[in-house]
């Protein structure tokens, strides 16, 4: 039964973005490798495009790109948007940056590779332009205020919004006074990134836990951290309760066994906040 609510609540998860005001034109500035498959995306925007930590927005893939797909795959796809979320601080306007991820074709199926993250790991370069949307989520809004610790969990580039809300808190001192967790769940050490971000951040401020945990590491990892899933190295972690504000990023089945835990160990759900699994433009 609790299964089948969790699954209800996930497939309801979509939600349909508001009406778009007119998308912002923002300029490449970067796209540099972070990890495997894995890539930085530098831009600047607008001077009167304004977004909070946290959030995410859709990029466009430019309608040439999409007519070359077509040809090249045999797909009939329309306009093409995507969400990613900012990676930094609104304090770092006009610049922003999102981390994305190339989306391989599923395993043993002879389909083509992700379209928009095809477009800005192979296509996007220093100089062009790409559209991006107004901004959405409320990721930002969790644990606003009060004296709970906040714990964010991330799987993969789900970690790219905490990046945006770590930097945040930091150059502005929000919730100087609280414990931060961020949980971050990878396989191996090499798709870790920014792990040395991190650890500098760890080091740097006293209220900050960094918990990397890796699922799979190679021999060479000679990897001494936690391991296994991260919602298992979460659940080993805090033995017994937890009171805390809980935010969750990464894979629909990732975000599942995350609430699971902190449902298992009394977090409220209205303590449990996270982006919606699909955004249909
Ligand atoms: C709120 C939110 C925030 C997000 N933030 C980020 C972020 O910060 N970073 C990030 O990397 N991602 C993020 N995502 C995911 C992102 O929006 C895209 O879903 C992802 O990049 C894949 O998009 P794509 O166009 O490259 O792939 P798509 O073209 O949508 O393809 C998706 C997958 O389907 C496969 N596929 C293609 N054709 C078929 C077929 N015929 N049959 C079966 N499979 C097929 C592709 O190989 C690919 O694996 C976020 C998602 C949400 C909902």
């Amino acid at each position: 039964m609790i299964r089948l609510t969790l699954v209800l609540a996930y497939l309801l998860a979509a939600v349909a973005a508001p009406a778009q005001e007119s998308p912002a034109t923002a300029k490449v500035v970067s796209v540099e490798p972070l990890a495997p498959n894995v890539k930085r995306l530098r831009v600047r925007l607008p001077k009167n495009y304004k977004f909070e930590a946290g959030q995410f927005a859709l990029l466009t893939v430019p309608s040439s790109f999409v007519e070359g797909w077509n040809a090249k795959y045999k797909t009939k796809l329309g306009t093409v948007r995507r969400p990613y979320s900012f990676a930094s601080s609104p304090k770092r306007l006009p610049v922003a940056e999102f981390i994305i991820q190339l989306a391989a074709p599923p395993p043993g199926r002879d389909v083509p590779p992700g379209i928009a993250s095809t477009y800005i790991h192979g296509e996007l370069k220093p100089g062009d332009t790409i559209e991006i949307g107004q901004p959405l989520g409320s990721m930002n809004k969790a644990g606003e205020s009060g004296a709970r610790p906040l714990v964010l969990v991330a799987g993969g580039t789900g970690v790219a919004p905490f990046v945006g809300l770590l930097d945040h808190w930091f150059r502005t001192k929000q919730h100087k006074g609280r414990k931060i967790y961020l949980f971050f769940g990878a396989r191996q050490r090499r798709d870790l990134l920014l792990d040395t971000q991190f650890r500098r951040w760890a080091a740097k401020h006293s209220n900050f836990t960094y918990v990397p945990g890796l699922s799979d590491p190679a021999l060479d990892d000679n990897w001494t951290g936690p391991t296994g899933f991260i919602n298992v190295v979460l659940d080993r972690h805090f033995s017994g309760t937890l009171d805390a504000d809980l935010l969750i990023a990464g894979s629909p089945r990732m975000l599942q066994e995350t609430v699971k835990v902190a449902k298992a160990k009394g977090v409220p759900e209205a303590q449990i906040r996270h982006d919606p699994i699909k955004v249909v433009p």
